[in-house]
Parts: C-alpha cells; structure tokens; sequence
C-alpha cells in the first residue's frame, strides 16, 4: 500500500514531538497520534485542586530540557515558551534551620559550602563550563565514539561512583553531602549503587551551565511550543486514539514508538518472534512516584531563607537520611521518612494561581506498583522543615503509582523515569546494541525514554531515534 505519511509517530510526550520535529525539519510528512485527549504525555499542566490553580501533571522543573542540546536549538521562544529562573535553582534544607543552595553562580554556591566550598569548584567548575560539549556525549547512545574523549573521560571517572561513597570522599560537611545526594536520588536508585553519581553530576552541572527553571504557565507551554511549531512545519495530529495494534497505523514508511518495551510488544503481536518479545518483556522498570500537588494560601514558611527563594526544594535531611529512604524503596519498603522532591513555581510564576496564593508541586519514591497513601509521610517531612505548611493548604491533589499509570501507560507502575536506570539499563537501554533505537521489525523505532538517555524532558531519545530512521528509512 501506498504510504500516507512519512512518518508515524505514536505518543506525544516530550520525545515522540522532538522525533516528529527532527523528521519535520527534514521536510518529511509526519502524523502524531496520542492516546490521551491532550497532547504532552509528561509535560502538561491542569487544575487538579482548585478553580485557578494550574498544576503540572508531570515534569516541573526543567533544566535538561533548557540544557538540551536538540530542544535549546528550536526557535519555541518564537512560540510562546518562556522559561522562568528562580534566584536559587535548587535549596536543600537541614534541621536547625540551615540549608545548602545551588546557585546559577558557581562561586556563590562554593561559597555557601564553607569549606566544600573547593572540592565543590573543583567538582562542578569544568562540567559547567563543558556543558555545551558534554552533552551531546551524555545525552546520547553509549555505543559510538563520544565527540570529545577526554572530556567523557573526566565525566566518567566520577560518574561511575556510587553517590553516597563519592559525596563523602569529596565532602566533609552535610550541605554539600546533602546538596549532592539529592540531585543523585533523581535516579530512584539506592544511593550505594555504581553510576547513582552521574544524575548528580549532570543535574549540578546544568544547574551552573543552564539553571533549573520552570516554563511560565507550566509544562504545558513546552508541549504547545512543540505544537505549535510542528503545525507550521505541517505535521498533523490525532488525540483520544490509543493505538492497539502497529497494523491499525495509517501506511507511513517509517513508526516511531513513544511507548514503553512491554507496550511495543504487545503493539507488534506476531510480528515479532518469541525471542525478540522475551528480549523486550525483561526489560526492568524502577520505582514508582507519590503525587501530591497543593492549592496553597500563602508562599510556604521555611525556616531557611534559601528555601523561600528555590525554585526545587529537596526534603529529607542528611545524606544519611536520604540515602536511608532510597534503600528502603530500593527493597520494596515505603520509607517512614521519605525524601521528598518539591518544586514551588509560584513563587516565580504568578499566572498558576490567583493573586496572593501558591502552588507546591511534590512527591516522593516508593516502590512499583504502591497504592500506599504516603500523603501525612510527606507532609511531615514539609512541615519539619517549614512548620505552619499545614495551616496554608486550601486543596490537594494526591495520585498513587496506579493513578499516574492511567494517565499515562509509559508510567507503568508510576515509574516516571522511563524504566529502571540501575546496572547496565541506565547505559544500555533498552537492551545493549549499537542501534537501541531499532527494533526486530523493519521500520519501527523506539523513541521512549526506555532509550538512551533516559528519562527527563530533554527530547534527546527522540531526536536520536528520529535521526536514525532519517538514516536508513527516510532518506
Ligand atoms: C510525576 C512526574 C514528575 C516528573 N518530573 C520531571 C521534571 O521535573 N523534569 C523532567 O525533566 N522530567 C520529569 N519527569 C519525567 C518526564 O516527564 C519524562 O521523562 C518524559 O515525559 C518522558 O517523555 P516521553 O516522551 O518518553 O514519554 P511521555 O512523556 O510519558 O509520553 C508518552 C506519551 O505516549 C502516549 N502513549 C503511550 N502509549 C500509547 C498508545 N498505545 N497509543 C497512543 N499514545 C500512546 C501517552 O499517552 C503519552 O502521552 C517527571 C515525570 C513524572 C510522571
């Protein structure tokens, strides 16, 4: 049959629009086809509380995606994408009212640290700097010749610590241990483990290089700014259509799957063989998330003044603490003290809720699949550190790891990262090939985050993916 399009792309988060933005910029057809009745997957913005409060769903702070190497070159300012920069990217409160900041300046955040102060500089300076040439190696498939060696090499040497062992080798006081854990925890992998180092480092680095801002009016405007620019490029689209089965697609030379390994099996049905299938059904994801979002009456009182500034907060104390909460989620346990990663977009962008109020956008770790209610754990953890959160809250919004898969079916059992990023799937993703974008099937890539780099809104799975069957279908 004769194609229709060029190119199908099958889900609209982050990277299925990066993918059809490569294919379009290319000048080939393209057609988008969502499953929701939004476009956006991880990036899209609602009232889940009140009338008046515009919440992200999903992704809300967005330094991989100000930091990327495709999405920073596409013209989205020219369609209506504003990004917002707080004056602390990131603070991270301990008790006794103190807190570590992570600052767009390098020196300023050096500073704070005392005397981490210089093994801080040392650490981030040069991946600040580099930011512009890392990335491309970084962001991208393990298997090829990185662009710039020794840099990866640098990078590499502190990325394949454990993050626990390498903030203590370098650090001696809690705020720096503290500050890097954090970041580290974004992996949702214990702290102990190899490679748990390198979310801190890239996550710091675009704090320097880029800073972690939000998109004013909320995630969604990074989803309409890829929209909007994707309709003049003439791509078209299709919402409220789960695709069941890749022989329901319209004909198209070449599909690009924005879906999870599983997903991709179940769309192939006999197209693929028993050993391409097991291959793809082993495929391993991590933890799930706990949602809250919150209609607030007020900024929120912490005690350190950091934290009034931040536009991320992370809650769970010491290195220690943290690293204590991840192992638990790590052995299938809800920790009691969980650590607790928040952003506060209001206090910068005053179009997400009505005048004088705020919104707080949190969650925290708990394993695959939880229907816990981790809402009082939570809770807690904001209050120790800002007593009187309580008395602010007007309305809440809280989502199990279920309620988040069925918004969403690549959050399988509330695993926000795209599958598990432990051992060898945080490199080699989804399974370990020179073309992880390829799939059995002769024309039909896989764009996810299951792909190399991973999870994050920075659109580079897709951009690689697209680039590919540019290659060898699309040429
Ligand atoms: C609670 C939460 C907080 C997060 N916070 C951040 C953050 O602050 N910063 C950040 O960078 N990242 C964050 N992330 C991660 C980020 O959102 C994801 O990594 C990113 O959205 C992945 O993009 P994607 O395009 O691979 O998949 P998704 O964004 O998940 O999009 C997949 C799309 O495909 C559609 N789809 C799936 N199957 C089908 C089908 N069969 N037919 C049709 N359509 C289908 C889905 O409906 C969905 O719209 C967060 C995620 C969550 C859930």
């Amino acid at each position: 049959m004769a194609a229709r399009y060029d190119a199908i792309v099958v889900g609209s988060g982050p990277n299925g629009l990066a993918a059809a933005i490569t294919l379009a910029r290319a000048g080939r057809s393209v057609h988008v086809i969502e499953a929701n009745e939004t476009v956006g997957g991880g990036c899209r913005t609602e009232e889940l509380t009140l009338p008046g409060f515009r919440h992200d769903v999903c992704a809300a702070i967005f330094p991989l995606a100000a930091g990327s190497p495709f999405l920073r070159r596409l013209p989205l300012q020219d369609h209506g994408l504003e990004w917002l920069f707080p004056e602390v990217e990131l603070a991270h409160p301990l008790d006794g009212g103190r807190a570590a900041a992570l600052r767009r300046s390098l020196p300023a955040t050096a500073q704070g640290l005392g005397g981490d102060g210089p093994a801080y500089r040392r650490l981030f300076g040069p991946l600040g700097r580099e930011w512009e040439r890392l990335t491309p190696d970084i962001l991208g498939p393990v298997l090829r010749l990185p662009m710039h060696p020794l840099l990866m090499a640098r990078f590499g040497a502190h990325a394949v610590w454990p993050a626990s062992l390498l903030a203590r080798r370098l650090f001696a006081g809690d705020e720096a241990r503290a500050l890097f854990g954090g970041m580290a925890a974004h992996s949702m992998v214990a702290l102990e483990r190899p490679l748990t180092a390198s979310f801190g480092l890239v996550l710091g680095a675009a704090g320097h290089a880029v800073g972690w801002p939000v998109a004013k009016g909320g995630s969604q405007s990074v989803t309409n700014a890829m929209v909007s620019y994707l309709r003049a490029l003439g791509t078209s689209f299709e919402c409220g259509r789960r695709v069941e089965a890749l022989g329901d697609l319209p004909p198209a030379r070449a599909v690009l799957l924005d879906v999870m390994p599983g997903a991709l099996a179940q769309l192939a049905g006999a197209r693929l063989g028993g050993r391409e299938r097991r291959k793809l059904e082993r495929y391993r994801m991590g933890p799930g998330v706990f949602k809250l979002d919150y209609a607030l009456a007020g900024p929120i009182p912490w005690q350190a003044a950091a934290c009034r500034q931040a536009g991320t907060v992370h809650i769970g104390g010491t290195l220690e603490e943290i690293a204590a909460a991840e192992r638990e989620v790590a052995a299938g346990r809800h920790p009691k003290r969980p650590f607790v990663l928040a952003a506060q977009p209001t206090i910068i962008d005053a179009t997400r809720a009505p005048a004088g109020r705020h919104t707080l956008w949190a969650y925290c770790h708990v394993p695959n699949g939880s229907t816990v209610d981790m809402s009082a754990r939570i809770e807690a953890q904001i209050e120790r550190f800002a007593p009187g959160f309580r008395d602010l809250i007007l309305g809440r919004s809280a989502r199990t790891t279920v309620d988040i898969e069925a918004g969403n079916a690549n959050l399988a059992g509330g695993d926000i990262g795209g599958g598990a990023a432990s051992g060898l799937q945080l490199l080699f993703r989804p399974r370990v090939s020179f073309a992880p974008y390829r799939t059995a099937i002769p024309g039909v890539y896989l764009c996810s985050a299951a792909t190399p780099p991973g999870g994050g809104a920075h659109g580079m799975c897709g951009y690689h993916a697209a680039r590919d069957a540019l290659r060898r279908e699309l040429r």
